[in-house]
């Protein structure tokens, strides 16, 4: 049982509470040291053009190969990353690294490909995100057209619009410079749909819970047919995320969705591998 002792409270936890906390404990002294010891890396998933089957960019995702640890997952370490603030570094790394890497494939004379960045809310809580991706570019001389942002649906519901500094006038901003935003899981937040006319978006991602049984299950046809069309009346671009079956394809394709990722096509790969499918599927 927990029991809190004094100001400095000691606590005395159950075993499986100690384990737990401990282990939490370990991923967040170890995640502490990952940017300087050189453990994290990006890896990244090919978004394909349903019209013309190439591929139209790529979703940089975080990966952690710690060597003891071994590889943990970002469903792990995004979430203690965000709780301790090293989300604000953390990401920094993760702009700087994906439009390094998206500006060195086009120096190499691949056909140019746009690269999406996940971005947690607190990244634009607790520091000038504004500055962060404007620095990103310019030390990376990447156009901002090839970077795309993917926020959540539950950062667009928080937004405070009568703030000078709300997140919808940084967006209207990063727009305005030539940078995509594009909402990730869409369907699973909130079910106000009525930041979508309001905030400066570009893309929907549809949430792959809705995908996985698309072609078998009638309210996610439904609800991913409904998705479809009301981005296209509002004249936002979809990405079907999770993709994985032929058939789950031709389902897209005839509701005209323009984007699709999942390993179908490719998981999520080390920066090289991407040449290789470039040279492949772009020529
Ligand atoms: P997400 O942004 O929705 O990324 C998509 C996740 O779905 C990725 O998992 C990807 O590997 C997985 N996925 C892609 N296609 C398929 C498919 O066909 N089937 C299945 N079953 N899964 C598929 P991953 O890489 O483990 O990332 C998990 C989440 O961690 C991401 O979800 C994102 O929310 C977060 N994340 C990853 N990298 C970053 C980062 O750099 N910054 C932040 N803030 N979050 C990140
Ligand atoms: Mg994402
Ligand atoms: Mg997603
Ligand atoms: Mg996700």
């Amino acid at each position: 049982r927990a029991k809190l002792e004094g100001k400095n409270s000691y606590k005395f936890f159950t075993e499986e509470m100690n384990k737990l906390a401990l282990e939490r404990l370990i991923l967040e002294n170890h995640l502490r040291k990952a940017l300087s010891r050189d453990e994290l890396r990006l890896f990244y998933q090919p978004q394909i053009d349903l019209k013309s089957h190439r591929i139209i960019g790529v979703e940089a995702l975080l990966r952690w190969q710690h060597p003891e640890l071994g590889l943990v997952s970002p469903d792990r370490f995004i979430p203690v990353a965000e709780e301790t603030s090293m989300i604000i570094a953390i990401g920094e790394w993760v702009l700087h690294t994906a439009c390094a890497q998206c500006k060195q494939w086009q120096e190499q004379g691949l056909s140019p490909i746009r690269v999406a960045v996940n971005v947690s809310s607190r990244q634009f809580q607790n520091s000038d995100l504004f500055t962060t991706i404007e620095n990103a570019l310019s030390a990376t001389q990447l156009k901002p057209h090839y970077l795309e942002l993917e926020i959540t649906e539950s950062m667009l519901m928080e937004d405070d619009l009568t703030q000078k500094n709300s997140s919808f006038s940084m967006f209207s901003q990063l727009q305005k410079k030539g940078i995509h935003i594009a909402v990730d899981d869409f369907g699973t937040g909130y079910s106000s749909l009525s930041y979508l006319k309001r905030f400066p978006l570009n893309t929907l991602k549809i949430d792959r819970s809705f995908i996985k049984d698309v072609c078998s299950n009638a309210d996610d046809a439904a609800i991913t047919t409904a998705i479809i069309a009301m981005a296209h009346s509002l004249q936002l671009s979809v990405v079907a995320e999770g993709v994985e079956a032929e058939a789950q394809l031709d389902f897209l394709k005839q509701r005209h969705c323009e984007m699709a990722q999942g390993f179908l096509f490719s998981r999520a790969v080390p920066a090289h591998e991407i040449e290789q499918l470039l040279k492949k599927f772009n020529h």
